[in-house]
Order: structure tokens, then C-alpha cells, then sequence
């Protein structure tokens, strides 16, 4: 009953003991390929946590296109409404990490980047009781929350902080068609300063609220002048791509069940510290007893 839209990518991890300038060499090493995109990450966040979602996205027609979308269905994601275009090819990161696991990222975007408004046909809405965005371009993200809007879906929007300043002049009109917001702490301060002032819920949909993610310092939740803060779990975190998108995931899967917000954002803390523990994005995205073991032990 959980629609995402947005991006799906390939991630190919590559380990170096430094990035060579132009004109120069340095050996790597190949640490896998393995299904990425913010989207296809909330989504499969969402279904392994027990609440399937459906992904809008696109393919190329290639072999790491096929690929991905075998991954995402043995996952469970319903996966019959990814557009797959002829002559294309799919969406790829290139993520070079240090020793020390840092990253820095090469995004190859191909034409199979997103899916097109055109995408959202009524039947992907059949069924669907939330709609979860991760920013795109406007022209997709502003046509899929005014459908949300028309047809009665909740809605939620993942944005980050290059999303932000690349479109400061949609930013108001987006936020008031959204219940739920995502933000790591950049893209917060980010809106506000787009926005010359705070962000606050009196921007988004009546009722909605904002999340803001801390990385290991955990997350806290705006709604209205009320404010829940929730201290993040200890864990020796191998690799936080995706740990975001995990967030956005198990929080909303939590907040399908009607749970107390503080108990979702307690349950996609644990959800997503343990995301941290395994290279990729989607490698580590926990099962619901996993988080369950966390949040007993
Ligand atoms: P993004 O990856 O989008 O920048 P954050 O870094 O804020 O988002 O991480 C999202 C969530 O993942 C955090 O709110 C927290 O629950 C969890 N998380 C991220 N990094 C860690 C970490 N090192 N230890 C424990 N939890 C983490």
C-alpha cells in the first residue's frame, strides 16, 4: 500500500588508497555492484520490514537494468510498474572509497535516470494509501504530489541538500502538498536558509511534520511547536549509504501500523544503524526481527 517514486541505480564499489588526479594511475579494487537509488533503497527498507511497496522508477534496457529489477523482485518489491527504456542505459554510481571509508561518488545519469510524469498511470495509484518521493527534478516530484493530492494519498518527500538549491523557486509549492518530510541536518539548514527563514510544519499539508535525521546522533521530529528528539543506536558502522533511505523506509512502515511516533522513530534508528553495518546500500537493510533483537537487547 506504500508507492515510491524516484531513483534506481547500479553502485559499483571501487576501494583506492587515493583518488589519482588527471593524467594519472592507481590501482583499485572491485568491491561488488550492487542495486542502489533512493527510492529502490526505501523501498526495499519498506518490504523486508513487512509493509511491500510498490517502485516507480526506470531501467535502461541493459544487463545491470535486469539485474537490478531480478534483486529488487526476489526481495519482494512489486516491481510491475518500473519503466524499462529501449536504448538506454540504466542509471550508475560510481563510489570510490578510502581506507578509512570514506566515499566520494560519480553519478553516471543516463536518460533511464527517473521515471516521467507520464509514468504515473492511474493503476500504479490502484491500491496505494501513501506516496513516498525522493526528490527528482520538480516537473516529476510536483506532478506525483498534486496526483497524491487529487486522489486522496498520503504523502511523504525525501529531499536533499543539492535538491534544495537546485530548485529554491518549487520549494514552496512542494512543501504544501507534503505530510511527511525527510531531511538530514544539511538539507534542513539548507531549506531554511532557501526559504530566509526556519523550516517549519506551517509550510507543509495541515497536520504534517518534519523528520530530521543526525546521522549517528539520531533524529528528531518538528510538528507544530512540539519536538521529539531520539538519540541514534551504537553500532560500528561499516558503510551509512542508504542508511538515510532506511530511515525514511522503516519509519513510514512503522507509521503504517499507526505506532506512536516516537516509537517509529525509535524503530528507524535501530533499522537504520543496522543498515550501517555492510557495504551497499541494500546489502544491510535489516528484516523486522533484526530490528526487533536491537530494540530488546
Ligand atoms: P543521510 O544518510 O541521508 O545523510 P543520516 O546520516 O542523518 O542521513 O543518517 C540517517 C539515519 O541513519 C540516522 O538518523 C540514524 O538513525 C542512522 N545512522 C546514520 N549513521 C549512523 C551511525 N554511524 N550510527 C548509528 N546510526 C546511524
Amino acid at each position: 500500500d506504500i508507492l515510491c517514486i524516484g531513483d534506481l541505480d547500479v553502485d559499483l564499489f571501487i576501494s583506492l588508497p587515493a583518488i589519482p588526479g588527471f593524467d594519472q594511475k592507481v590501482s583499485g579494487k572491485h568491491l561488488g555492484q550492487k542495486p542502489g537509488g533512493m527510492s529502490a533503497n526505501a523501498a526495499v527498507a519498506m518490504t523486508r520490514l513487512g509493509r511491500p511497496a510498490r517502485l516507480l522508477a526506470a531501467v535502461g534496457d541493459d544487463h545491470a537494468g535486469e539485474e537490478a529489477l531480478k534483486q529488487l523482485a526476489a526481495v519482494g518489491v512489486d516491481t510491475g510498474f518500473i519503466a524499462v527504456r529501449p536504448g538506454s542505459k540504466t542509471f550508475m554510481c560510481v563510489i570510490l572509497v578510502s581506507p578509512s571509508g570514506e566515499k566520494s561518488l560519480i553519478r553516471l545519469e543516463t536518460d533511464a535516470y527517473l521515471p516521467r510524469p507520464g509514468d504515473i498511470i492511474p493503476a500504479v495509484l490502484r491500491g496505494i494509501k501513501h506516496m513516498h518521493l525522493t526528490y527528482g527534478n520538480a516537473a516529476l516530484t510536483l506532478h506525483a504530489l498534486e496526483m497524491a493530492n487529487e486522489h486522496g494519498i498520503r504523502t511523504s518527500l525525501d529531499l536533499e541538500p543539492p535538491d534544495i538549491r537546485r530548485a529554491p523557486e518549487h520549494l514552496t509549492r512542494m512543501l504544501g502538498l507534503v505530510d511527511t518530510l525527510f531531511l538530514n541536518s544539511e538539507a534542513f539548514d539548507a531549506a531554511s536558509e532557501v526559504l530566509g527563514g526556519v523550516l517549519s510544519t506551517n509550510l507543509l499539508r495541515p497536520g504534517g511534520e518534519i523528520i530530521v535525521t543526525m546521522g549517528a546522533a539520531g533524529c528528531r521530529r518538528l510538528f507544530g511547536n512540539d519536538l521529539i528528539e531520539v538519540p541514534g543506536f551504537k553500532v560500528d558502522a561499516v558503510d551509512t549509504t542508504g542508511a538515510g533511505d532506511c530511515f525514511a523506509g522503516a519509519y513510514l512502515a512503522s507509521r503504517r501500523t499507526d505506532a506512536d511516533p516516537r516509537d517509529a522513530l525509535i524503530f528507524a534508528n535501530a533499522a537504520a544503524a543496522l543498515a550501517t553495518l555492510d557495504f551497499g546500500a541494500q546489502a544491510a537493510l535489516p528484516e523486522r526481527g533484526a530490528v526487533e533483537t536491537l530494540l530488546r537487547d
